[in-house]
């Protein structure tokens, strides 16, 4: 029995230079920190199984002798057990691409750092050569991240490789303004679930968020994506709550009315990262009350939901302050939250879906 984590001995993240456990990290990538290294300067080189787990190992020792890595300090994902010591790896997480054919507003991609490309490793050779040795196990989870999978440029070849043979379950998020036939077989028929940040319920608002003009696409794909039960349960439809933008419930009750006609029961409500991350996790009692009110009447309605962020579930374990007569009177004649230093937030530039057709 020692304490450790199970995504630090059976996980691996491929970012675009370098190879990790894990994608978590208790400090938020964004401000420096990396989760622990397997390998640096990684751009998609074959890797033998003996080499690989001493790394991995080198992490896990400092575990066994009852330390901890300084990258996992505090992370969420450790606990006590008696742990297996077999070599294989069942959680995979790929991030090394970033081209995407939306620009929104929320997006924690550095743009400026990888302008957006599909001009980075093959991943397929090294994965295919991690399952010629043995290593990933069947029944794996495939997580994909970066930008957007549908076109990226071996999305095909990946989802014929784990999804569609059933080898993994795998979890795609995707804009769905491009619709993937490949994609919506291995909901049908295998085990791969979808995660569609839709935010809004109107064109006008998609287009302020997503800032390109693709809302009638996303809703076709939609429909084909829901148009048999089996994919249609394999569909999370998700409300990231983004301050000034969408932060109402006429917008949300819009996009509960589109998800019912898709016939969508899951959902997601969420709130955007970044702004947790700007107020230090301290989040505002209205976005709690907001995302609680939204609960409610999903829940009403037959919705199934989840909190997705783990810094709104640690909120929701809050004690939450009662708004005063001013403070509601204040909320009433602005009907949403406004913050001016929020709203600049949000104001800035970055390489975007203007660079790329869709
Ligand atoms: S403990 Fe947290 S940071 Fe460390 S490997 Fe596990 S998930 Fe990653
Ligand atoms: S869909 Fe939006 S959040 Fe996702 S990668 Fe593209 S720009 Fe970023």
């Amino acid at each position: 029995m020692y304490k450790c984590c199970k995504i630090l001995k059976h996980g691996l993240c491929f970012f675009n230079d370098i190879l990790t456990s894990c994608c978590f990290s208790p400090v938020d990538q964004i401000d420096g920190q990396v989760p622990p290294l397997l390998y640096d300067n990684y751009n998609g080189q074959i890797i033998e199984k003996d080499d690989l787990f001493e790394r991995i190992n080198k992490h896990v020792s400092v575990f066994k002798k009852g330390s901890c890595p300084k990258e996992c300090n505090s992370c969420y994902h450790i606990e006590e057990q008696d742990w297996d010591e077999e070599k294989y790896i069942d959680y995979i997480t790929i991030t090394h691409f970033s081209i995407c054919n939306a620009d929104c507003i929320y997006c924690t991609n550095n743009h400026e750092l990888y302008e957006r490309t599909n001009n980075t490793y093959k991943i397929l050779p090294v994965l295919k050569s991690f399952k010629e040795q043995g290593i990933i196990k069947k029944g794996c989870e495939l997580h994909i991240g970066g930008g957007e999978f549908t076109i990226y440029q071996e999305c095909d070849d990946l989802l014929d490789l784990f999804a569609i043979n059933n080898y993994a379950r795998v979890f795609v998020p995707t804009n769905a303004i491009k619709y993937s036939e490949k994609l919506f077989q291995a909901m049908d028929k295998a085990t791969t679930y979808i995660i569609v940040s839709l935010d809004c319920g109107s064109r006008r608002t998609f287009q302020k968020i997503k800032r390109v003009d693709a809302f009638n696409k996303v809703i076709n794909s939609l429909k084909k994506y829901a148009s048999t039960e089996k994919s249609r349960d394999a569909i999370r439809l998700k409300y990231i709550i983004i301050p000034t933008y969408n932060d109402n419930i006429s917008e949300f009750k819009k996009f509960l009315k589109i998800a019912k006609k898709l016939g969508v029961r899951n959902l997601i409500i969420d709130i955007d990262a970044r702004y947790s991350r700007v107020t230090n996790y301290k989040i505002d009692n209205y976005f709690i009350n907001l995302a609680q009110k939204m609960n409610e009447i999903a829940i009403k309605q037959n919705f199934i939901t989840e909190f997705y962020s783990f810094y709104f579930q640690n909120t929701n374990d809050k004690k939450i302050e009662q708004d005063n007569f001013f403070i509601k009177l204040k909320k009433k004649i602005y009907f949403k939250y406004f913050d001016k230093d929020i709203k600049e937030l949000y104001k800035h530039h970055r390489y975007g879906a203007k660079r790329f057709k869709y």
